[in-house]
């Protein structure tokens, strides 16, 4: 058994400093360096997790592949290590005293009083140690604290930190993140903030190992050394996080300043050979060289860049591996009529519809997916988008006018999307949903077989293809219709073996018309871009033609 080493992140001043990227940076690091890390993320929230949140509030939900909706810093750990993150890695304040109330329910404290300290602060220990998770064998388990120090919600986690640290001794690394201000009129940057933000960490009991600035501005060793001295920091352990053109360039500029050989420093391990970054370097060179743009639309309901952050990201990181720089354009699903789609889609090379819940803005995709039908642009629909790819075709092509999804009308006679019966006794908001990978049987000789089989080449080419993606949704693909969808055009292409539930639907006769069930953004990393968005991007890209 290995020694297990644990570091914190935290963060001071304001929120929104990019914690996630700082521990998916060091993660990305120490696992470049060959040791087998995990990162999670802690919130303090009540919600048990974000899976009931409106995306307003903290951007999109997250789902990990054992079913857990999470916080979307979860996906920016997996993109950055490629590592599968579990529902032991995603932990809110609610599910903390949720189990301590499951117990104490039960009668486990065997009458005591429970109180904040020591039996949540135990169980956030318990927690943060992974002692759910004993076979891991991990060399790092970083743990990023969300919220900001000072917050009344956050005291049990400093608190667990605190302890932590004493326990653990050298082990234990906390690394705190603060924003250095500039202030335009006086031309200066202020470390003040950053000085009071340590202030109250030690008034917690805990002395930060680590600093990283945030900064828009390049900070002089001069500064850096004020801050090292008031914050009893070695100079070396005082990194700075400047502003950078992406978020992939983050970890190359934390190791140039050492982070990652710092953290090493602290708990004893030699810092050795730089970390193993190459492919990471080949990326970042495509990124920098990628000029030539392409413009996808993302018809949705959220003018919100975290809603659709996974979206996003993965037409990203597809574009620089078709070496082009992807243009995102969000278009109001609300604001789309019969009248304006034209324009409002126009110079797009190819749309995304976008996923959601409920009504609002579904016409909109409707109408935007008749448009690309009928105009053969390029259209990848992704679960309530694949529903409305599915319920247009049932209403222009099919004939059905009055086609819908029984979310959306539960009388509708035709109900082309519709809730599997297995679902229909669940009436509980939250773990309703059929959440996580499932498999996926994809038909050979279909679109989406060629594009899984050209940019994941199969171990047996003849077989049919299996494939495991990700889900979070209530509806489904009425298999009713299923035969009139074959016949008219539409295919059903993916289809889960057990459920015999369709996952994809494709038109072969147009460029890219395919819409998935399931949420392929989830599973898209760094050095492994999702073959569904490369082959969209690619066909984006062949067309040549736009909105
Ligand atoms: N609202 C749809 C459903 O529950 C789609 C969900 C989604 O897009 N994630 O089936």
């Amino acid at each position: 058994m290995r020694q297990t080493n644990y570091i914190f992140v935290t963060g001071g001043v304001v929120s929104s400093l990019g914690k996630g990227i700082i521990s998916a940076s060091i993660g990305k690091l120490l696992q470049a360096r060959g040791f087998k890390v995990t990162i999670q993320k802690f919130d303090p929230y009540i919600n048990i997790d974000p899976g009931t949140l409106n995306p307003y509030e903290h951007g999109e939900c997250y789902v990990t592949e054992d079913g857990m909706e999470t916080d979307l810093d979860l996906g920016h750990y997996e993109r950055f290590t490629g590592i599968r993150t579990t529902r032991h890695n995603s932990i809110t304040t609610g599910r903390i005293y949720k189990t301590v109330i499951d117990r104490e329910r039960r009668g486990d404290y065997l009458g005591k009083t429970i109180q904040v300290v020591p039996h949540i602060t135990d169980e956030i220990k318990r927690r943060m140690l992974r002692e759910d998770e004993p076979g891991e064998d991990l060399d790092f388990v970083i743990t990023e604290v969300g919220g900001t120090i000072g917050d009344i919600e956050s005291a049990p986690f400093m608190e667990a930190i605190r302890q932590l640290r004493w326990q653990l001794g050298r082990n234990a690394v906390c690394v705190h993140l603060t924003y250095v201000p500039y202030l335009k009129a006086a031309d200066e940057l202020k470390t003040k903030p950053t000085q009071h933000s340590v202030k109250e960490l030690q008034s917690m009991g805990i002395q930060p190992d680590i600093l990283v600035l945030r900064t828009e501005r390049h900070l002089d060793d001069s500064m850096r050394a004020k801050v090292a001295s008031f914050c009893n920091v070695d100079l070396e352990c005082v990194v700075q996080s400047e502003d950078m053109p992406s978020i992939y360039e983050v970890p190359v500029n934390m190791q140039h300043q050492g982070l990652d050989a710092a953290i090493l420093r602290k708990i004893g391990i030699p810092v050795g050979d730089s970390p193993a970054m190459r492919s990471w370097h080949e990326f970042l060179d495509k990124q920098r060289k990628a000029t030539r743009e392409v413009h996808i639309g993302l018809v949705g309901k959220y003018d919100l860049q975290d809603a659709y952050k996974s979206i996003r990201e993965s037409l990203n990181l597809a574009g620089i591996y078709n070496d082009v720089k992807t243009r995102l354009h969000f278009v109001n699903s609300e604001e789309v009529t019969r009248e304006n789609v034209a324009d409002r889609l126009s110079g797009m090379a190819g749309i995304i519809i976008c996923p959601g819940f409920g009504q609002r803005g579904i016409e909109g995709k409707i109408i935007a997916a008749e448009y690309t039908r009928t105009h053969d642009i390029p259209t990848f629909g992704i679960c309530l988008g694949m529903q409305m790819m599915v319920i247009e075709f049932a209403r222009n092509v099919l004939g059905y006018h009055d086609a819908n999804s029984s979310e959306m009308d539960a009388q509708t006679p035709h109900n082309v999307i519709d809730m599997m019966e297995e679902q229909k006794s669940i009436t509980q908001m939250g773990g309703t949903m059929r959440l996580g990978a499932y498999e996926c049987i994809l038909k050979e000789g279909s679109r989406v077989a060629e594009a899984y089989n050209e940019h994941t080449p199969s171990a047996t080419p003849q077989a049919p293809r299996s494939v495991r993606e990700r889900h979070r949704h209530r509806y489904e693909f009425n298999n009713r219709y299923q035969a009139e969808y074959e016949a008219a055009g539409m295919h059903c292409v993916g289809v889960n073996p057990t459920a015999n539930l369709v996952e994809i639907v494709e038109i072969p006769t147009l460029r890219w018309y395919i819409g998935t069930q399931f949420h392929p953004e989830y599973s898209s990393t760094v050095l492994h871009p999702h073959p569904l968005f490369m082959s969209f991007l690619r066909a984006c890209l062949n067309a040549n033609v736009s909105c």
